[in-house]
Order: C-alpha cells, then sequence, then structure tokens
C-alpha cells in the first residue's frame, strides 16, 4: 500500500513552515542526515511570478532547505529550463529571495551522464528506452526531494509529481526527446517512468496551495487556489492522490496508465483530508474525444490531421516574439513577420510551442471536421 499525505496550507510562512516540515518528518525515513548531498528539485518552468502559478512556490522550497540544514546536509536547489536565463528565472520567480542568508546552493543543471534505462521491460508500442542522459548532480546526489507544482498541461493532461523529474533532462534535450518520441503520449510517459525509477526521489513534496488549471503549464493555464500540499515517498502515490482530489480517474493520467500495466503502483491510502475539487478545467486537448489528440504513430495519418488538436497562435496575442519558433522539436513553425504558419504534417503536438510562449498566445485548436461532429 502507498502512502500520500495531504495538508490543506497556505504561504503564511510560518503555518507553510509547519506543514512543510510535517510532511518531511513523516517521509524521512533516514536518509537526510549529516552531510549527505540533497538535490532538491523545484519546477522552474521559466520566469513567473507567483501569482502565474507556473512555478513551485520559493517559500515551499526555502522551508525544505531549512529542514535539509537543520539536519545538517548540504541542499542543492536545481533545474534546468529551455525557457530563458536560469538567472532570471530565479530572480523573478522569488527563489534568489526566498533563498537569502541561507547556506545553499542554487544553480542550474549543465553537465548531462548517460545511464542505462534502469527499466528496459518499459518499452510500449516497440519504443526501447535503452539509454537517457541525465543531469550529473541528480545522479550523484545522494537523495532527491522533488517539489513540483499541481499544474494541468496540455500534452500529458497533468505535471505532478512523475513529470517534474523530466527537468532532469537538460536543457535542450528536453525537446530532442519529443521529436525523437513523436506524438504517443503513453511512450511518451514510458520515458517519464524510466527517469524517475532511475532518479527515485525519496521524498515528494507538490505545491498544490496556488494551482494551475485550464491550458497549462504556462501562459496558457490559469490560477486555480486548491489550499493543499501532497507528500509522499513514492511520486506516483502523489499523482494518484491528486487525480482522486481532482475527480479524474487515475488512468486518464498516461504517468499513471502506463505505470499500473508494469505494476509500478498498487492502491493509495490518503493520511489526511483529500477533499474532492469537482470542476477543476482540464486542458481542452483532454478528455472524451479530445483523447485523439494523442492518437498512436500506427494511426491513420488522415485521422490525425483531420481529428486531432493542433496548436495555433492567437493573433491578438501574438507578439511574433518567435520563442516558440526557436522551441519547436519538429521545425514546424514560420514566422513571415506578419504571422505564425503551423505545418501540421511536421507538427508533433508536443506544445512545447505553448509552454515557451510568455504571451499565452498558442491555443489547442480543433480542426474543421472535428469541429463539425
Ligand atoms: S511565442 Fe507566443 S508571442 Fe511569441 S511568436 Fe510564438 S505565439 Fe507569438
Ligand atoms: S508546432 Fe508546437 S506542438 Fe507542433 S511540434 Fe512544434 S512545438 Fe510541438
Amino acid at each position: 500500500m502507498y502512502k500520500a499525505i495531504v495538508r490543506e496550507s497556505s504561504y503564511e510562512y510560518e503555518r507553510l513552515r509547519k506543514d512543510v516540515f510535517d510532511i518531511l518528518v513523516a517521509l524521512d525515513t533516514g536518509v537526510i542526515t549529516a552531510n549527505k548531498v540533497v538535490l532538491i528539485k523545484p519546477n522552474l518552468l521559466r520566469a513567473a511570478t507567483v501569482e502565474q502559478a507556473i512555478t513551485t512556490h520559493p517559500l515551499i522550497v526555502r522551508a525544505v532547505v531549512e529542514y535539509v540544514l537543520q539536519m545538517g546536509a548540504r541542499p542543492l536547489v536545481m533545474d534546468s529550463s529551455c525557457f530563458g536565463k536560469f538567472s532570471r528565472i530565479v530572480r523573478e520567480t522569488g527563489l534568489v529571495d526566498a533563498l537569502s542568508g541561507l547556506d545553499v546552493t542554487l544553480a542550474k543543471f549543465t553537465d548531462s551522464v548517460k545511464i542505462n534505462s534502469i527499466l528496459p521491460g518499459i518499452a510500449v508500442d516497440g519504443l526501447q528506452v535503452k539509454e537517457t542522459e541525465l543531469a550529473r548532480e541528480a545522479i550523484e546526489a545522494d537523495c532527491i526531494i522533488n517539489l513540483p507544482k499541481l499544474k494541468t498541461h496540455i500534452q500529458m493532461g497533468m505535471t505532478l509529481a512523475v513529470k517534474n523529474l523530466f527537468g532532469c533532462v537538460v536543457g535542450w534535450r528536453k525537446p530532442q526527446w519529443h521529436i525523437k518520441i513523436g506524438q504517443d503520449r503513453d511512450q511518451f510517459a514510458a520515458l517519464l517512468l524510466s527517469i524517475y525509477r532511475t532518479l527515485r526521489p525519496s521524498i515528494n513534496i507538490i505545491d498544490g496551495i496556488l494551482a494551475m488549471e485550464g491550458d497549462g503549464p504556462g501562459t496558457g493555464g490559469r490560477p486555480r487556489q486548491l489550499g493543499v500540499l501532497v507528500g509522499a515517498n513514492d511520486a506516483l502515490a502523489i499523482d494518484v492522490a491528486v487525480c482522486q482530489m481532482l475527480d479524474l480517474q487515475p488512468d486518464e493520467l498516461p504517468t499513471n496508465k502506463v505505470a499500473r500495466k508494469l505494476g509500478m503502483i498498487g492502491e493509495v491510502s490518503v493520511d489526511g483530508k483529500l477533499t474532492k475539487v469537482k470542476d477543476f478545467a482540464m486542458p481542452s486537448t483532454i478528455r472524451k474525444i479530445s483523447d485523439l489528440a494523442f492518437i498512436p504513430s500506427s494511426t491513420m495519418n488522415f485521422v490525425r490531421q483531420n481529428l486531432t488538436s493542433r496548436p495555433a497562435s492567437k493573433k491578438k496575442l501574438c507578439k511574433l516574439c518567435n520563442e516558440c519558433v526557436n522551441i519547436c522539436p519538429a521545425k514546424a513553425i514560420t514566422n513571415d513577420g506578419k504571422s505564425l504558419h503551423f505545418d501540421y504534417e511536421k507538427c508533433i503536438r508536443c506544445y512545447c510551442c505553448s509552454e515557451a510562449c510568455p504571451h499565452g498566445a498558442i491555443e489547442a485548436q480543433k480542426p474543421l471536421l472535428r469541429r463539425f461532429f
């Protein structure tokens, strides 16, 4: 039986610190001890304010760093984003201010190390993830504390505890994985699970106090107050508990579904009050007919082109800044100086363009035939 701890909380620091410490004490099985190197991995997707709910709240990171220091261990706070300079991201998200005065290293991942896949049997639909390259510090740390943000994700439904570890793939290697895998969500889920099993964070705490709904995980999503922290030793236990809270079937999340097929997750018991949220808005690409948005690559091209959601720019919001053009792993977007053009034959529906857009100007659009149905 897997266990998830749920605590109602807020960003008022004294209360938050107490709640975070309570969860850490309950989950620390003796792994955080003197002189151990503890990697703390928040979600630092891009430069954003705490009100935008894109990144893990900096005061949660502070509370975790204080705990690690109190145990005599050595905290490293690290992440790697494709979207902007790390120095700007940590400044604008409030992390620099939040960590001031603490003996902590705050840096971005730069070096990668190649490792054999921990789960050779994890291949889905023929994809063999034999080898991955992950951040050196993530591989070499004595233990990892994973601090995801509770957000929707236009490609994968939600980005929770398992998905947050994709940030340990350094910088531009992330879009390269998207192009390697294509548009099958189950295959991408298999990659995420392989990374998760390789890194095996000791403790996971998700920031669901100010969460995100709608077309997340970037500027296209909307902040949503949920007022909870969820902690667990097993990242999948958090992902299952959050689905229960949001009134989703756990297997609606591809990572949960593939994990269950592979026997990586069973029943999850909840310690605390899990209040159901019945009206949480998922991305427009997810659920019911829109599940066609990520059909297996073996399915007819006609169906993909005519029934699946696809990215499009909102002309009124688009500033033609080229962030999406530069990030697109399929080179499917061009800018003629007046508007953007998408090549849907090339597009793999990874929605990296949506994550990259600083202005919330990329939406998932239904093709004409799909609208007719
Ligand atoms: S990133 Fe956003 S604003 Fe910039 S060109 Fe793309 S859609 Fe337009
Ligand atoms: S256009 Fe957007 S969704 Fe399509 S491949 Fe490029 S980044 Fe991915």
